[in-house]
């Protein structure tokens, strides 16, 4: 009799175990707000691989000590164009098409976040200088679509980032919104080799292009909707450009990955095999939406989760 008791006791603590467990998994997490920004051309040789780090000040001693980097983060060296498509789908599927200007057939981000959320389109905010990016607002999907897209703004001068700043931070100001896309395109990338004068100049865009993100950061942090709310996703498109054959194939694949913000660890560098298309079920997790239709290798990437 005493040990029968003793077995239902012990069952009721697995079964109460179970549901702190579960709870803990898809608790809360801090952050209200995530935003991606993305550094389109930012070469990994030039940034974080030069181990000066002199042409990004901000990103090495301002925001990485405060947050986790992946130094194993990889694009995938067959596609470049399209690469941030697979940010927000967390799949590879639409970068394989032919016409670049299809909207994707794999729902984007801002299309979980609005219909499963119930969020309203001020509430999800995409923006860049690259006036060719037309197509990543919403996808295809028969499930989601034009209804659940994102609200969209292009600087009318293309590639200005300091115009994308001004716009963005006019935009959070007035709408607040929790989900923000931001492809930076300041700067442009050369073959080092073949066109070393180019160079400086290059350095010089990746100096503002650097400023300009510790900018976006200070941003939130000065917002009080935002401050110590919002955690923030830094990465690039691709590593150093497939023809400029002026770097080895490691700085092609390796691509940067930086994350901050209050559900992120600090000073943690993760050695895992992370890729662009972790970006949008991470998100997900953090902010609490499911994306089911994300590549099956599109895992959350929660070694630099808090939790
Ligand atoms: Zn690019």
């Amino acid at each position: 009799m005493k040990e029968m008791i003793f077995k239902r006791k012990r069952s009721l603590i697995l079964i109460l175990l179970f549901f702190v467990t579960i709870n803990s998994v898809s608790g809360e997490f801090k952050a209200k707000n995530v935003f991606i920004v993305v550094g389109d051309q930012f070469r990994h040789d030039e940034s974080f691989g030069d181990r000066t780090h002199q042409n990004v000040p901000h990103l090495w001693k301002d925001l990485v000590p405060k947050g986790s980097q992946i130094v194993t983060f990889y694009g995938n060296p067959s596609f470049m164009v399209l690469v941030h498509l697979a940010t927000i789908t967390g799949s590879w599927n639409d970068i394989r098409r032919l016409t670049p200007q299809d909207f994707p057939d794999k729902p984007t981000i801002f299309e979980y976040f609005r219909k499963h959320l119930g969020k309203k389109k001020e509430s999800c905010y995409f923006i860049t200088s690259k006036h060719e990016f037309n197509y990543m607002d919403f996808s295809n999907h028969p499930k989601y679509g034009e209804d659940y897209g994102a609200y969209v703004e292009f600087t009318r001068e293309p590639n200005n980032d300091a115009e994308l700043f001004q716009k963005l931070t006019a935009y959070m100001k007035k709408h607040h919104p929790s989900l923000v896309f931001v492809i930076l395109g300041g700067a442009k990338s050369f073959n080092k080799i073949k066109r070393p004068a180019e160079v400086e100049r290059y350095r010089k865009q990746l100096k503002e292009m650097d400023k300009t993100v510790y900018k976006i950061w200070q941003a939130i942090q000065a917002d009080e909707v935002y401050k110590d709310k919002t955690d923030l996703f830094f990465l690039n498109d691709h590593g150093d450009l497939m023809d400029h054959e002026d770097c080895d194939d490691e700085c092609k694949r390796y691509v940067v990955m930086v994350a901050l913000g209050p559900d992120i660890k600090k000073g943690y560098v993760s050695e895992n095999k992370y890729r662009q298309v972790n970006i949008c079920p991470t998100v997900g997790a953090i902010l609490g939406f499911p994306t089911p239709f994300v590549d099956k290798n599109a895992k959350v990437m929660t070694d630099i989760l808090l939790k």
